[in-house]
């Protein structure tokens, strides 16, 4: 496959951008190539520089649930453009999509936009502090929730696959406030909150974890999570910067009915453009300034364009079936990817909840950080450049998601499926 036309952008970007690039995953260093770089996204597919289409279970890293460029999307960023890109005042668009925000997630009452993940994940944080006068957060290892100091600590995504634990220049007297625990153990969990010497605000944890690969709760988890936060009096905060709108449109916590207090928003509420949302019970979200003492703001905060991409997107996902055809569609993909591991006698692990997925190279269980940790990421990396060959985006890195939006079709599903026999056959021949 050609790609001279990436490599030459890509020495240009490494002499002004560190690393080439402007989020370190995207650097590929984990899968041992440089990356392509992306002009074009059309339905399920990404074109890149050189003009080789690839079917892209990357998704933006989760906001293209509905696939790249979608018609209504596009239409709605044209109209909205035209009226003015920022005013940093007020629009009728933010209650739009407020309102509907409010509508569709269960703990959420009162919501405040912002513009990334991290915004979400750092605010919340705040406000949880801010509300019970208290300290310290509990997360969990391997679970990622932006590049907030606080966060930095044991942490998933670009951290993880880096080797990077925790980075120079968080301070140690930030993440002494830090605590983090194994995912999927009650025992350890319940020990933590019910230690009387910490002084805790909140626990904050992705309700399906996505940036250690993907790790399923086990059953009764998250509800013990709930009541021991419930009975001690501390903060419960879900995550669902990439569960919410993808595992249905009420986001995890409708899925496996556990509501949180607080909730993070990000990826498909901005339809593809940059946004974070935080909500939860009116009681707790009336601390934030101007209402309340706890300071958040933003110039760029509910702006016009990410909110009418996100109504857009919201709109179309309220389609009748849609998560129900999205579940069937993923199911039966993950299906055939463990025949073809079965018949080429490849070990793997594959993890899904509807739309998410991750084929972890090891034959044991996966369910925390330590047993992610063992998958084979030198295979990894040979799987993720083979695919690559063969025009199948996945993401560089062993220890993330594959997306599935409604925009693959059958057929994008079975090629990728057919590639991942020739690649896995491949790998076993070495
Ligand atoms: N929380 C989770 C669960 C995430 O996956 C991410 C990013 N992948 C973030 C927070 C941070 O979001 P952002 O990159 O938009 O800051």
């Amino acid at each position: 496959m050609e790609n001279s036309v990436s490599q030459d952008l890509f020495g240009k970007a490494c002499k002004i951008i560190p690393g080439g690039v402007n989020s370190p995953v995207r650097a590929c260093r984990s899968v041992g190539c440089d990356p392509v770089f992306i002009v074009k996204g059309e339905g399920a597919s990404v074109f890149d520089a050189d003009g080789n289409e690839y079917i892209d279970f990357v998704c933006s890293w989760g906001p293209m649930i509905l696939g790249h460029a979608h018609p209504s999307t596009v239409a709605a960023l044209g109209e909205a453009a035209k009226a003015g890109t920022s005013f940093g005042a007020p629009t009728p668009s933010e209650i739009d999509l407020a309102a509907m925000v409010v509508e569709a997630v269960p703990s959420i009452e009162k919501v405040r936009f912002v513009n990334s993940g991290t915004e979400a994940t750092m605010s919340a944080v705040r406000l949880a502090r801010g509300y019970t006068g208290r300290n310290v957060v509990v997360k969990f290892d391997g679970c990622y929730h932006g590049h907030a100091d606080s966060f930095l600590v044991k942490a998933g995504s670009g951290v993880l696959t880096l080797g990077i634990p925790g980075s120079p220049g968080v301070p140690e007297d930030i993440v002494k406030n830090t605590i983090s625990i194994p995912y999927n153990n009650e025992e350890i969990l319940e020990k933590t909150l019910r230690d009387e010497n910490l002084d805790i605000a909140c626990v904050i944890i992705e309700p399906v974890a996505g940036n250690m690969g993907c790790v399923i709760p086990r059953d009764g988890f998250l509800k013990k999570l709930r009541e021991l936060t419930r009975e001690l009096g501390i903060v419960l905060i879900f995550d669902e910067v990439i569960t919410g709108f993808r595992l249905s449109y009420g986001g995890a916590q409708e899925y496996f009915d556990v509501i949180p207090d607080l909730t993070c928003l990000g990826k498909i509420i901005g339809g593809g453009l940059p946004v974070g949302a935080y909500g939860g019970r009116a009681e707790i979200m009336n601390y934030i300034a101007p209402d309340g003492p706890v300071y958040q703001a933003g110039t760029l905060s509910g702006n016009p364009l990410a909110m009418a991409a996100g109504r857009a997107t919201l709109e179309l996902l309220q389609r009748p079936g849609f998560y129900g055809e999205l579940e069937e569609k993923s199911a039966g993909f993950a299906e055939k990817l463990m025949d073809v591991a079965e018949k080429t006698g490849m070990e793997v692990r594959l993890n899904r909840v509807g739309s998410l997925m991750t084929s972890f190279f090891t034959a044991n269980d996966v369910f925390d950080f330590e047993s992610a940790m063992k998958a084979d990421t030198e295979r990894y990396a040979c799987h993720y450049r083979q695919m690559l060959s063969r025009g199948i985006y996945l993401a560089p890195s062993q220890f993330e998601v594959a997306f599935i939006s409604a925009a693959q079709s059958k057929n994008d599903l079975d090629k990728a499926v057919k590639m991942t026999e020739w690649s896995f056959k491949k790998l076993l021949e070495k």
